[in-house]
């Protein structure tokens, strides 16, 4: 039997995660149980994908609309709206 070792998105630890169920798509989840994140290890949709909101905040920094960056990121328009409603900036 093949072991994967899967290391925890937000926090690089391997040895506490453990399955947590399917996605809707199908996909295995995980769960990790030292800062309770969970995730999964590939996304269906581009815009679940980890990295994106920070893509959409640069992007939107330097002066691309919303319909440019849905094309960029091939993701929906209003995917990138509802992610810069509720961006709040930090200090
Ligand atoms: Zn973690």
């Amino acid at each position: 039997m093949a072991v994967i070792q899967v290391a925890c998105a937000q926090c690089q630890q391997t040895d506490r995660v453990v399955k947590n169920g399917k996605a809707e798509t199908g996909n295995q989840r995980y769960l990790c149980r030292n800062c309770k994140h969970s995730f999964q290890l590939e996304y269906r949709y581009n815009a679940n994908k980890p990295g994106t909101h920070d893509r959409i905040i640069t992007m939107t920094m330097n002066g691309s609309g919303v319909r440019d960056i849905g094309r960029v990121l091939d993701i929906s328009p209003t995917t990138v709206i509802v992610h810069l409603k509720h961006f709040r900036p930090t200090r």
